[in-house]
């Protein structure tokens, strides 16, 4: 084992830290209150091929893998700069098309993805929720096309990407009721899909849609990978956005610690440094330990996620390998987004302690990253869902519904 970064690692966090903190809390707070999108950071890391560091070269992306684009999300976290849309667009979108692409579909997807173009991801639906097994949303075949019906929510960036990837329908299990999924490429702009915004209450440039397919036409060739074999392949782009979720509150974890480091260090108020104060000390430490735990975590899940893409975990303790290895990672991203949800949260909620009332007014820039790092408790896989993820795979612990 090497618990050391290299130094190929220390300079892409350098690279990141350092156009992102051009940039910084400030840019990204005031976008969001304008309620614009942070168009100049995205394309800025997406011209210096951050945003496809982990797709393959072929397709004009640097060939690295899940490792380095959680590097760069939690940078630019770090830097106070949370973007949810690495998450759906290369984290899942990316890594769905160059795992189960074919050629064509990689070239004129990948290819702009690399230079910074926007896809995003569909997955929830109203009724369905967390269960998507229940997902409603249908692709009928009909000729030379799909049909899609029903309709997905809280779909985040549908007014950035040009196209997204939509989960969908194709086929009922008879003995189960479970349905058969399928995943396709679908434009943003096609006709019979209609969308209304969210109103929503958290801090970020994304914003979120109910999205409506009625009779959408999809031509074949935008299937991704097998028909019915959505669900499995699906795994393969949710991994990775755990581990990006994770990413985001350990960068948010370490922005608010060093804020709270820094004015713990320099506000008196009865003649010494508050933080000399155990009160405000040791939950900090606390904190800063959780985020450490946090961080070796989702570097672990990063780490199996792209050994397991590429078979080589080592494998002298496993039995059957792929199995073990596919458990293992889907474990870690499970684990991973467990911990540094918590964290971040625990390190904004101290940091904001440790600033008094300044903690919640804009200026100190803490409060308005509560929701982003709250959503991602609840998104994109519930606390809930990964502690029963973690009872039944990991405890062998029986399943509750
Ligand atoms: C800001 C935002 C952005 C989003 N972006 C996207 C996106 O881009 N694409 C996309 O597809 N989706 C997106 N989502 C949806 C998100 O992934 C879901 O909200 C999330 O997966 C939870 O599903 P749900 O809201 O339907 O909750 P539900 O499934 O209705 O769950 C409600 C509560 O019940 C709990 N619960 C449910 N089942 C169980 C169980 N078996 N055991 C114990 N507890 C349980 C849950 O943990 C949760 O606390 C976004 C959501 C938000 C808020």
């Amino acid at each position: 084992m090497d618990f050391a970064e290299s130094p190929e690692h220390e300079m892409l966090r350098a690279a990141v830290r350092d156009v992102a903190a051009k940039y910084g809390h400030e840019y990204y707070a005031e976008k969001v209150r304008a309620g614009e999108r942070a168009t100049e950071l995205w394309d800025a890391i997406g011209e210096l091929g951050f945003l496809g560091v982990h797709l393959p070269e072929e397709y004009g992306g640097g060939g690295a893998g899940m490792v380095e684009l959680a590097i760069v999300c939690e940078e630019l976290a770090a830097q106070g700069c949370p973007l949810l849309l690495i998450l759906v667009s290369p984290a899942i979108c990316g890594e769905l098309i160059a795992t189960f692409g074919t050629a064509a579909q990689k070239d004129r997807w990948l290819r702009p993805m690399a230079e910074g173009a926007k896809m995003v991801f569909a997955i929830t639906e109203p009724d369905a929720g967390s269960n998507s097994h229940n997902i409603a949303t249908t692709a009928t075949r009909d000729g030379d096309v799909y049909r899609l019906n029903g309709s997905k929510t809280y779909i985040s960036g549908v007014d950035e990407a040009d196209a997204m990837v939509v989960v969908t329908r194709t086929s009922t299990d008879p003995d189960s009721g479970r349905a058969r999924l399928s995943l396709f490429v679908v434009d943003t702009d096609a006709p019979g899909l209609e969308r209304t915004l969210i109103p929503m209450e958290i801090s970020g440039p994304e914003k979120q849609f109910t999205l409506f397919f009625d009779d959408v036409e999809v031509p074949a060739d935008r299937l991704l990978g097998g028909v019915d074999e959505g669900l499995r392949q699906v795994f393969v782009g949710l991994n990775p956005e755990r581990i990006m979720s994770a990413a985001i509150c350990t960068g948010v974890g370490r922005y608010a610690l060093g804020k709270a480091a820094a004015y713990a260090n320099d506000r008196e108020v009865w003649g010494t440094p508050i933080g000399r104060h155990q009160g405000i000390a040791h939950p900090l430490a606390t904190a800063k330990i959780e985020v450490e735990l946090a961080r070796l975590m989702t570097l672990k899940a990063a780490w199996l996620h792209d050994h397991q893409q590429l078979g080589s975990i080592p494998t002298h303790r496993a039995s059957t390998h792929t199995e073990r290895m596919s458990r293992q990672s889907a474990e870690a991203a499970n684990m991973a987004k467990y911990a540094a949800a918590e964290a971040g949260l625990h390190a904004l909620d101290a940091a904001i302690q440790t600033h008094g009332g300044n903690g919640l007014s804009s200026e100190y820039g803490l409060a308005d990253l509560w929701g982003m790092v709250r959503l991602l408790r609840i998104a994109p896989v519930s606390r809930e869902m990964v502690l029963n993820f973690v009872a039944q795979q990991s405890l062998g612990l029986p399943k509750s519904y």
